[in-house]
């Protein structure tokens, strides 16, 4: 059903995410902050593995986060496995096959509460000759989340971007070859690397998703601090001409990086490449990460965040979403900010 006919191949890098905005009035909806969400529904997350923590012991959690989402209008849910490495999983004790086997389980979360949400908006009609049709509100893909080396060393880096010399490209091949070859073969739509915070990096994921002739499409998403460059200080140009460059990358953009330095972003993006951008900001509070805390800055509330989403798509982006700390309220608004300036693209009926 769905996007699951579309045979693996080259092509489907190219044409995933066109026909998918094609089917959605040019734009989509992604879902917003996953940990927040989770510890609102009783998660603990004070652990190295964060969210990935609840792949262990609390699925059902991450299965319901899922669904508040895709009900507050998201098309595209990003998977648990954020912050969930072989090598993470591996410290804790658990084998290479179980760490997999927890890969796995993240997308297959994902996949299962879209089962669910396809079943609850599902109806059934006959045409004029007895044939039953189903249809469905609208396409959902799951993307399983591949976060930053920084992520795995939980210590912040992924806001700075700065791993420190010892790190060469073929360390962070190494480190994320595995992963990327398991969530490929997971059954998930595409790969979202997410929170790249620096060239090498980016780099390394085009090497590895050529050398492995990965066919799952990915998109890659930078973080910001200054509005012009990733957080490492490489310039985002740079940086998302090496999105451009890979052709298994079908789109690119910001995450996790505050809404006022969005707009200024999406035109940097513009100058060197014409795939989809997408943007996806936090709430506007920063992370410290001596703390290890979200601190309010001079950022937007809620509202302004979701005022700014109409303008974001004037100048070029157009898949939407949250990062962290952002609710399904947030997610929820975007969907109707959006669908307000194009004409209720959820209402529309089709059959998948
Ligand atoms: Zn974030």
């Amino acid at each position: 059903m769905g996007f699951k006919t579309v045979e693996p191949s080259s092509s489907t890098t190219t044409t995933l995410l066109d026909d998918f905005l094609k089917k959605s009035n040019g734009y989509a909806v992604i879902d917003g902050g996953l940990a927040t969400e989770l510890e609102r529904h009783g998660a603990n997350l004070n652990d190295p593995l964060w969210s990935a923590k609840c792949l262990i012991h609390s699925p059902q959690l991450i299965t319901r986060v899922h669904l508040d989402y895709l009900e507050a209008g998201a098309s595209i849910i990003i998977t648990a496995s954020y912050q969930a490495t072989i090598q993470g999983f591996e410290a804790k004790g658990l084998s290479r096959q179980e760490s997999e086997a927890l890969l796995k389980k993240s997308v297959e979360i994902a996949l299962e509460a879209r089962d669910i949400f396809y079943g609850s908006h599902t109806e059934r009609s006959s045409d004029d000759f007895g044939n039953e049709r189903t249809h469905q509100r609208r396409p959902v893909l799951v993307a399983a989340s591949i976060g930053s080396y920084g992520a795995y060393l939980a210590d912040g880096s992924e806001y700075s971007g700065d791993y420190g010399d010892a790190v060469t490209l073929s360390t962070l091949k190494d480190f994320h070859r595995r992963r990327v070859q398991v969530l490929a073969e997971s059954g998930a739509d595409l790969i979202a690397f997410e929170t790249i915070p620096n060239k090498l990096e980016a780099q390394a994921y085009s090497e590895i998703l050529e050398e492995e002739n990965i066919n799952v499409p990915a998109w890659y998403s930078f973080n910001s601090k200054d509005g012009v460059n990733v957080v490492n200080g490489d310039s985002l140009l740079d940086c998302a001409s090496v999105a451009d460059k890979c052709n298994k990358v079908l789109a690119v953009g910001i995450n996790c990086t505050p809404p006022r330095f969005i707009h200024g972003l999406i035109q940097l993006i513009k100058k060197v490449t014409s795939k989809p951008i997408l943007v996806y900001p936090n709430s506007g509070e920063m992370y410290d990460p001596d703390r290890k805390l979200w601190v309010q800055s001079a950022g937007v509330s809620d509202e302004d965040f979701v005022s700014h989403v109409n303008k974001w798509r004037e100048v070029g982006a157009s898949l939407f979403g949250g990062c962290c700390r952002t609710t399904p309220n947030t997610i929820r608004a975007i969907s109707k900010i959006l669908s307000k300036g194009s004409g209720a693209p959820f209402q529309q009926k089709e059959s998948y």
